[in-house]
Parts: structure tokens; C-alpha cells; sequence
């Protein structure tokens, strides 16, 4: 268990360490900050040991706009699944192209190639908890190991777990997880992509409130919640990325993987 979060800065030749309580009253006093202020903080603290990392969906566009004009250097990660909306996929590229992004895309593991041609298409049905892990929680537990803090777009507003986050949360490796926006509501991100008449998703005016991997996400109609339309009928939430999972080693037990992959560590060219 990690306790402390130890920041090395390039070019300098200092350590600072926080302890888990100063973090605890370094996120309480943030609770009044903007998302601007604490993102300023954020580079400030670990630039260039740290990252964005986003779904390129309707929500995003706020956060991927704040961080390019305080750090037009930070790395943004994406999640590439290979199921994702062609709308998604163009979105991206405009806001690569808009925003001047330093993007960079992250896969499954190769180790799963055997499993995913077998379960492939169907794994999101069968099992979407073991589908998420594989494809979108490991891939960025592994690119957070590159980096000290990752800054994320999760609102209070969005889920029951996300209500009880803080804006900074300590996770595994002592990786400082940095929720700026954590105090936003939805009209918080309408009312900013409006009043800097930011690019809006493609599909959000067909209903696409929130919007993930094709097969996971359908629309939603007013009177529901925007989120509704993420593992629809499924009883999920969360892809994993915020909840216990991201702490997870190992993709957990799951009745898929019975005598099939043994070590799903282990390359599979060993
Ligand atoms: S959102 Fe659906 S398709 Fe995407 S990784 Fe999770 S279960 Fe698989």
C-alpha cells in the first residue's frame, strides 16, 4: 500500500514528498479552486511527469481545452479499443488538429490477441467488466507508469461512485490521480463549450449524451440521465478506470478465462 507520492522534477535537483494527509488538505482547500486553478497546479507540481487522459466523447472537449492552453505540452492518452464510434475516432482528430494535442493512443496487449480472436466481438456481451479490464483498464494502468499524475474529466455528478472522489486521489505505484473538474455539473461543460464556442461531438445532438465503446453506449432521451446509455441493461456504471479495478493485478476470475489463458502476464511469445 502507498502512502506517499514522491515528485522528482526534471532539470532540478530536489525531491518533494506529500504525505497521504497533505494531499488529504491539498484536495480539501481545492474543493473552492477552479479547474483552471488546479490544473495550473497540477503542471506546475509535475510537468512533464504527468498526463490527460481522455474518451474524445461530448464531455471531453472542456478539460482537453483547459490543459492545451495552461500546458500546450502535456500528453494526452486515449484508450484506442477498437470499438469505438468512426465519430469518435474524427472527433479526436479535429481536436488534435484544433487544440494542437499531443495525443497518444493506447492498445490492448498482445497477450490477449489469442482470447480476443476467440471471444472477440462478443466479449463486451459475455463478460464487459473482463472486456474493459482488457481493454481499457491495463493499457492505462501500464501508461501510468510512465508518468507521476494523471488529470481526468470525472464529474461528482456523474455516477453514485464518482460522488465520493476527491480531487486528488492516491493510487497505485503512488500515481496522484487529479480530478479537476470533479465539481462540475453538466451545464458547467455546456455553458464553458459555450462560451468558447468549442467543436461539439457529432453525435451528441442525435442523443449521445455520454458516449464510449459503440456496442456499450445508445442514446439517451431528456428525461434521462446522461449516462443511461452507457452498459445499458447491463447493471455497469464504470468501464473500471475509476473504481478498486484500476488498482486490480490481473483481470480478476472470470469463468472466460478457465483454461485458457494460465498466466495472462506472461508474453505470448515466451
Ligand atoms: S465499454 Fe464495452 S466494448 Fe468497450 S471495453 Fe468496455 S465492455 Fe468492452
Amino acid at each position: 500500500m502507498w502512502d506517499i507520492l514522491t515528485k522528482s522534477c526534471i532539470g532540478a535537483s530536489f525531491m518533494t514528498v506529500f504525505s497521504q494527509e497533505e494531499i488529504d488538505q491539498l484536495a480539501s482547500s481545492m474543493e473552492s479552486q477552479t479547474p483552471q486553478q488546479i490544473i495550473t497546479w497540477a503542471v506546475e507540481t509535475f510537468s512533464p511527469q504527468i498526463s490527460v487522459s481522455s474518451s474524445f466523447q461530448a464531455q471531453s472537449v472542456p478539460l482537453l481545452h483547459m490543459v492545451s492552453r495552461i500546458d500546450p505540452e502535456i500528453l494526452v492518452f486515449f484508450l484506442d479499443t477498437g470499438l469505438h464510434f468512426w465519430e469518435t475516432l474524427m472527433f479526436r482528430e479535429r481536436l488534435q488538429r484544433e487544440f494542437g494535442l499531443h495525443i497518444q493512443n493506447l492498445y490492448l496487449d498482445k497477450q490477449w490477441k489469442n482470447f480476443i480472436e476467440r471471444f472477440g466481438r462478443k466479449l463486451y456481451d459475455q463478460d464487459p467488466d473482463l472486456c474493459c479490464y482488457i481493454r481499457k483498464v491495463q493499457p492505462m494502468q501500464r501508461a501510468m507508469q510512465t508518468v507521476r499524475a494523471w488529470i481526468t474529466g470525472i464529474r461528482r455528478d456523474q455516477t453514485a461512485n464518482r460522488h465520493n472522489a476527491k480531487i486528488l486521489e492516491l493510487e497505485r505505484d503512488g500515481l496522484l490521480k487529479i480530478n479537476p473538474l470533479l465539481n462540475w455539473t453538466r451545464q458547467d461543460v455546456q455553458n464553458y463549450t459555450c462560451e468558447h464556442n468549442l467543436p461539439v461531438h457529432p453525435l451528441f445532438e442525435k442523443g449521445y449524451r455520454s458516449i464510449g465503446c459503440k456496442p456499450c453506449t445508445r442514446a439517451v432521451r431528456q428525461d434521462e440521465d446522461e449516462r443511461a446509455g452507457r452498459w445499458s441493461g447491463k447493471g455497469k456504471t464504470e468501464c473500471g478506470l475509476h473504481t478498486e479495478m484500476f488498482n486490480q493485478d490481473g483481470p480478476g476470475k472470470s469463468a472466460l478465462l478457465n483454461g485458457f489463458l494460465l498466466n495472462p502476464n506472461q508474453d505470448e511469445n515466451q
